[in-house]
């Protein structure tokens, strides 16, 4: 071992004020494991041994990668209950464009999981949508450009579609146009396509609010997003099957 590798994790010893020093972030991770390890799991202990060998998860969750979106919080699911993919702006490649992680996760969630349900959520304060909204933001960035040319077609529909008066409106539209966009990609993919109209897989868009917890869903019938408030029937993206 180097003297370099003996170095400490803390970069700086004295951080600005209130930024925690990166040993402070790796011990509150490793101090968190340790009371999942010696609390949290003896008490699950059935549901880990059972889990040990198997998944059968109900749905599959494709979110964004920010740090403040938990899709096994927001939908209080527990281990094995979700097959998730997360990534920068919750985006799905169309097929063939890419055999990428997302590509990847959804041909084995549909074909080996046999998953009956693919939700792709999106949330507010975005910085991925922020950023397709202002890419001089990304000039640093070539991999996240690239990568959010996926979703510039949500960009085009708002520009070209609609009179938003300021900045936080135009997000809240892109927002929900991208999980339109996104779920207009997962149906390119053969797996999903092919089940999705024999009746064996559904699809669903949804924009999760951090402030407010709320979930608005995309309902394909009527053209628009409505609240997943338990008073109406769930609201779905999936077309009618056809086989
Ligand atoms: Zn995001």
């Amino acid at each position: 071992m180097s003297d370099k590798d003996k170095q400490p994790l803390a970069a700086p010893a004295s951080p600005e004020p209130g930024v925690e020093t990166a040993d402070a972030a790796l011990k509150h991770i490793v101090d968190g494991f340790l009371r999942f390890h010696h609390e949290v799991f003896p008490e699950q202990e059935e549901l880990f041994k059972k889990l040990a060998t198997a998944q059968r998860p109900r749905a599959m969750f494709i979110a964004c990668a920010d740090s403040r979106i938990v899709p096994e919080l927001i939908t209080q699911s527990s281990p094995g209950d979700l097959f998730v993919t997360r990534n920068v702006g919750n985006v799905v490649p169309p097929y063939g464009q890419m055999n990428g992680g997302v590509s990847t996760a959804i041909e084995y969630a549909v074909l080996a999981l046999g998953v009956h349900h693919i939700i792709i959520c999106g949330h507010s304060d975005c910085g991925a949508m922020r950023a397709v909204l202002n890419p001089d933001s990304l000039e640093k960035m070539p991999t996240v450009k690239a990568w959010l040319r996926h979703a510039e077609v949500a960009k085009t529909m708002v520009q070209d579609n609609c009179n938003c008066s300021n900045e936080s409106e135009s997000m809240h539209i892109l927002t929900e146009e991208n999980v339109i966009a996104q779920l207009q990609h997962l149906r390119t993919h053969p797996s999903v396509a092919s089940r999705m109209a024999n009746g064996q897989l559904f699809i669903h868009g949804w924009v999760y609010n951090i402030e407010t917890s709320q979930i608005k869903a995309y309902d394909a019938d009527q053209g628009c997003f409505l609240p997943l408030d338990g008073s109406h029937p769930i609201p779905v993206a999936t077309p009618k099957a056809r086989f």
